[in-house]
């Protein structure tokens, strides 16, 4: 098409697993020419070199298998609900030999360098059997765990016995009868082949560094309720998996576990154990992922199951993972584990306490003994994830190569592609679902995106295809957004690289979910391959841009806000309107303990008006907050904002006053301001019979709450007191100018409308008086007024007046903060503990308010 020699195939594979037979297939069936490469001397990928005792998956076989052809799914039944790994490699060979794949794949051969000739817009490859060739597109289709991680243990060399690797074990049967074994590590691989080995063995010595969170897989038959759900309709079953957080149909519920009774939570765990699936154990409530307190319960009731299991105590104890959430490692599911230590022969060595100093040339020394043995097995582990990408000599644009790009983590656009290196494909690379999900599903999807993106090319008469920085750097933020919201970096395992010394720390999968990913990666083709430069002889395009800008958890509530059908408040009248927001407000966590609750009345400009005051903990006197909450001046009251002025309270360490003021349209503008001002003379005056510091008085108010802080602080400021030493002021109404740009772009599908806004303004002001300063303060004199710190959220529509304020403020001379709050709503941060990334928000907003505190 341009003139420079075609390449010799037009696409290459590196690895014959799942992945490599369904390119092959996919690619084949769409007139592509393939060429597959795999090192092994047959298919099978992680399948070929895992043949370890005991070796199977753990995702049930009934959904671990491909979906893309019912024939072939009529043509294979699984015999077990976890099958071995000789009936899954089988089952590979199956594949290959019915779709005649091996006829494009060099076995036995590595590539061993790809490097990208931009002028020729070709990938060249050289491999091990010293073959030369090029391709248009390159995928790596190598596996998350496929280069087993070489032991750092000082001696390993010197062992003259017999070495076995779980990821490499040899092909030929391991007798282990009348011998003495070691076997380092409790991960997954171990666990499964312990039992096994102790069958055998005349004596079992395991070393184990850190205890590993297992429950029995309870294999048998397949589920029959899963074969009849598949039997009923096959199409549907699939489809359900790819539209599922984890790639397996199943039932989600809503399931907090910190808004249930002790019994509640153990009867909930107890059915989700018995089920013997990782799922399901590691979604029992919905909150263990994400809240230690949660995540305490399941691990407890874990460790109860393990002191069960094991007869001796002081085992047990030592069996018991302690240190670290249960899920931030992956869980194993296991036959009999737990009892093998039971058996007189096996003995449990806790490396934390007696570490092993040396392999010797006859055994192990620990810090305490030396330990003979005739085998070792290393079950110690995988250079997960980035560790095939990066041993491979991949070299892009301007002859960087992948290792040096990666060197600080790998940085992907969806997990699929990366910066200067165009025409690049990783299934199931970092950034990815791959390893948290079931990986069958995964790899269908990896392998259906790349096939799908190269018809279009071809279709489009493209000729490259490469992630723009921009693109790439927004999925690399969302990939790490979504990590923040999960317990993973409190362990030390190989999902966050810790497992490899030197690896940059963080988490290497993407956390969303099969079914939010699909959706992202179907917005991008949707959207002409949003982030992507696309370029070919008769032209090129970029649609440039970020897929997902939401923070995740806002997303979640803005998806079930709309899968509700939640009603914009403004098509309610108003007592429905607040009887609607009170039962919202009633269904949601309660935020932090504070140290005392007490309700109040204080006088207001036209009457008494109820107040709560919120007392830290902490021995007083506190500072004081003066807090006006939001609702647009209509809705809202002492109950609405409870969570934020808890957390505000506890993060600050300051008495927190929340004024109900009187609402509109009942008591119309100025009402609310007049009560705001009055409120906040009368808690200056009675700052030390509150518990305060007099003279340390804070203003602060959400949305419209914010709006009347700042009229406040401007009226004290004009009548010469009371003295206020700062504004906190998140998301506030400073103006009454609907037109700004952040209404045109937040003003339908982030919770406050701008329908919403105007009904607001409808209620509280007549449009004579909207352009007053006590309305809009940002149209009033700015100078001479106490510090403030303004927080603005991306997804609001309020955003441009909040950002003017901190501006108007900041050349009017007052010294201001601007927190913009990045993918954030303008609810965001009063949704203590629903919207987990808000706390970051709050605890910035806490530092400023504290700054002029202690100054
Ligand atoms: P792993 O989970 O990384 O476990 C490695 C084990 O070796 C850990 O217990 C580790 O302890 C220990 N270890 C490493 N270096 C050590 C040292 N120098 N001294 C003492 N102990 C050391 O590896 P894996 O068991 O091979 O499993 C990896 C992943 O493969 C699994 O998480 C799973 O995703 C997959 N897999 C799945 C199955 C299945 O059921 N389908 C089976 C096998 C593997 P530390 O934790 O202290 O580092």
């Amino acid at each position: 098409m341009t003139g420079t020699k075609p390449a010799d195939v037009d696409v290459a594979v590196v690895g014959a697993g799942f992945a490599g037979l369904y390119l092959i297939h996919k690619l084949r069936g769409l007139g592509f020419d393939v060429r597959c490469y795999d090192q092994a001397d047959d298919v099978g990928g992680t399948w070929y070199w895992n043949r370890y005792p005991g070796a199977r998956c753990d995702i049930p076989t009934t959904d671990y298998t491909f979906s893309f052809d019912e024939e072939l799914e009529q043509a294979w039944t699984w015999s077990e609900k976890y099958a071995t790994q000789p009936e899954i490699l089988d089952y590979l060979r199956f594949v290959a030999d019915r779709f005649d794949l091996r006829r494009d794949i060099e076995f036995g051969t590595r590539v061993d360098q790809a490097v990208w000739d931009d002028a020729a817009r070709v990938w060249r490859l050289r491999t091990s059997a010293g073959e030369e060739l090029t391709c248009r597109f390159y995928v790596m289709a190598t596996g998350c765990l496929s280069l087993p991680k070489r032991p750092d243990i000082e001696g390993v060399d010197r062992f003259a016995g017999e070495v076995y690797f779980t990821g490499k074990w040899p092909h030929e049967p391991v007798d282990f009868t009348g011998k003495r074994v070691a076997v380092i590590g409790t991960g997954s691989s171990a666990i499964q082949a312990i039992p096994h080995i102790a069958e055998q063995a005349e004596s079992l010595t395991v070393f184990q560094r850190t205890p590993a969170y297992s429950i029995p897989a309870r294999n048998g038959p397949a589920s029959s309720e899963r074969l009849a759900q598949i039997a009923k309709d096959r199409a549907a079953y699939r489809d359900a998996a790819r539209w599922s957080p984890g790639g397996i149909p199943g039932e989600y519920e809503e399931n907090y576990a910190l808004l249930m009774t002790p019994e509640q939570q153990r009867e909930r765990f107890e059915k989700r154990y018995a089920e013997g699936e990782l799922f399901a154990i590691l979604g029992v409530f919905n909150d263990q992922s994400a809240r230690l307190p949660a995540n305490d319960i399941v691990s407890e009731l874990i460790r109860e199951k393990i002191r069960e299991r094991v007869s001796d105590p002081k085992v047990a104890e030592a069996l018991c993972p302690k240190d670290y959430p249960f899920g931030t490692k992956r869980p194993c599911l296991d036959t009999n584990y737990y009892e093998t230590y039971n058996l007189p022969h096996v003995r449990l060595v806790d490396v934390r306490e007696t570490p092993i100093v040396t392999v010797t040339e006859t055994g192990i020394d620990t810090s305490a003994e030396s330990l003979n043995f005739d085998a070792i097995v290393y079950a110690t582990g995988f250079d997960a994830m980035t560790g095939p990408l990066v041993s491979v000599d991949i070299t892009g644009r301007d002859d960087v190569t992948l290792k040096q790009k990666w060197a600080d983590g790998p940085s992907t656009y969806l997990g699929l592609t990366t910066t200067g290196f165009p025409n690049f494909f990783t299934i199931t690379g970092p950034g990815s679902p791959s390893v948290l999900s079931n990986m069958a599903v995964s790899i269908e999807q990896h392998v259906e995106w790349v096939a799908d993106c190269l018809t279009w090319l071809r279709d489009e008469g493209y000729r490259t295809i490469e992630p723009t920085q921009s693109a790439e750097a927004g999925w690399n933020q969302h990939v790490a957004d979504y990590a923040a919201l999960t317990l993973t970096d409190l362990a030390n395992s190989w999902y966050v690289g810790a497992n490899v010394p030197g690896k940059p720390r963080l988490l290497y999968p993407y956390v969303g979910g099969v079914e939010a990913y699909r959706a992202a990666c179907d917005e991008v083709t949707g959207r002409r391959y949003l982030g992507f430069a696309l370029a070919g002889p008769t032209g090129s395009e970029c649609n440039d841009g970020v897929v997902r800008r939401v923070q995740p958890d806002v997303a979640i509530v803005l998806n079930l806000f709309e899968a509700l059908g939640v009603p914009g408040v403004e098509t309610l009248p108003v007592p429905d309107a607040r009887a609607f927001m009170t039962a919202m407000a009633a269904t949601r966590m309660p935020g932090p303990e504070v140290g005392e609750i007490v309700d109040g009345e204080l006088p207001g400009a036209d009457g008494p008006l109820p107040y709560r005051l919120y007392r830290p903990a902490t021995p007083g006197p506190h500072p004081v907050i003066a807090y006006f909450h939001g609702g647009g001046w209509v809705l809202g009251d002492l109950d609405s904002d409870d969570p934020l002025c808890r957390d505000l309270c506890d993060r600050i360490g300051a008495v927190v006053v929340s004024v109900n003021y009187r609402h509109a349209p009942e008591a119309r503008f100025p009402a609310a301001a007049d009560d705001a001002f009055a409120a906040v003379e009368w808690i200056a005056a009675h700052a030390a019979e509150l518990g305060g510091i007099p003279g340390q008085l804070v203003v602060a108010g959400w949305s419209a709450g914010g709006n009347l802080a700042t009229v406040a602080a401007q009226r004290a400021r004009d009548a010469g007191g009371p003295p206020i030493a700062g504004q906190l002021l998140i998301c506030p109404v400073t103006d009454s100018d609907l037109s700004r740009s952040s209404y045109e772009e937040n003003g339908v599908g982030y919770i406050l409308t701008t329908a919403t806004m105007r009904w607001f303004w409808d209620h509280y002001a007549d449009p004579a008086d909207r352009t007053s300063p006590v309305c809009a303060p940002l149209r009033g004199e700015l100078g001479g007024l106490p510090p403030a710190v303004i927080m603005t959220a991306d997804f609001d529509p309020l955003r441009d007046e909040g950002i003017a304020y901190a501006e108007a403020l900041a050349a009017a001379g007052v010294p201001v903060q601007h927190v913009r709050a990045r993918g954030q709503v303008h609810t965001s941060v009063t949704m203590v503990d629903v919207v987990l990334s808000g706390a970051a928000v709050r605890a910035e907003l806490a530092d400023c308010v504290r700054g002029w505190l202690t100054a």
